[in-house]
């Protein structure tokens, strides 16, 4: 048995698995085969859909929502009130006017990389990448993906600049004015500056 915290008011189901350290909190709910990585913080009212997966040390704040079909790499901080949605094109019921049922839709979910910031409130479109230490800004409402580092925000989010894994922005010359740390521009996004 690992060595996780799960508040009596909290519901986890007996398939999900969770890591050592974790903590879940009241009225959080956990779906089956669902993962929660070591060290995760499971905040109020939280949602964990089905199969979803989430690394060490992520950050769940209280009433999120993340659907089936959703991935957050290792350290993803989840502002509260946050969606992280899975169907690209929703409707409740068939042209003929019967109900959908799970066969009937496509099931696409988003992967967060590692160290990324979600700010409250925000939602998430399907099947975006949003990159490592990217930040998105309060209130966003996000349509496609987003690079290694930038900050982005308002809806749909656009790109407003860049931030440092310290979560400052940098300076024009990508350094950060609060911790000194260098980057340099790699692929759609930045990496850090060797020195
Ligand atoms: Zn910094």
């Amino acid at each position: 048995m690992s060595d996780f915290r799960v508040h009596p008011t909290a519901e986890v189901s007996g398939q999900a698995s969770i890591g050592d350290g974790a903590s879940i909190w009241h009225q959080a709910q956990v779906r089956e085969r669902a993962t929660i990585g070591p060290g995760c913080i499971i905040g109020k009212g939280v949602y964990i859909g089905a199969d979803v997966s989430l690394g060490a040390n992520c950050k769940v704040q209280n009433y999120s929502c993340v659907y089936e079909g959703n991935i957050l790499e290792d350290g993803v901080f989840v502002g509260p009130e946050v969606v992280f949605t899975n169907d690209r094109y929703p409707r409740a019921i068939n042209p003929d006017g019967t109900l959908k049922v799970a066969s009937d839709w496509e099931l696409q979910g988003s992967v967060a990389k590692f160290g990324a910031a979600i700010g409250s409130r925000s939602v998430i479109l399907p099947g975006l990448t949003i990159g490592r230490w990217a930040l998105v800004a309060a209130g966003s409402v996000v349509t496609k993906d987003v690079p290694d580092h930038a900050l982005v925000a308002g809806n749909p989010a656009r790109q407003r600049g860049w931030v440092c894994m310290c979560a400052h922005p940098l300076s024009v010359d990508l350094t950060c004015p609060q911790c000194g740390r260098r980057y340099q521009r790699k692929g759609a996004g930045l990496d850090t500056l060797e020195s």
